[in-house]
């Protein structure tokens, strides 16, 4: 899985930290950084969580990317 953050979707309403706080990081810009763009396998379901919470649809995941 690679995880990353479109930053000119990103709102800062941080519910992707909230859900995975391990990977994401919201900045002193409101914006949120990957700290873990590819994370271990436990981390996937919480990941996929704050991906689907994003009000503005900004995190991106790769499946595929291993
Ligand atoms: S939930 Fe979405 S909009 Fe909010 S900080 Fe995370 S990536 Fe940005």
């Amino acid at each position: 899985m690679k995880v990353s953050v479109d930053e000119w979707l990103c709102a800062g309403h941080g519910l992707c930290e909230a859900a995975a706080p391990d990977v994401f990081e919201v900045n002193d810009e409101g914006i949120a950084d990957v700290t873990d763009p590819n994370p271990a396998e436990a981390l996937w379901p919480a990941v996929r969580e704050g991906a689907r919470l994003c009000p503005a649809d900004a995190v991106l995941i790769d499946e595929d990317d291993a």
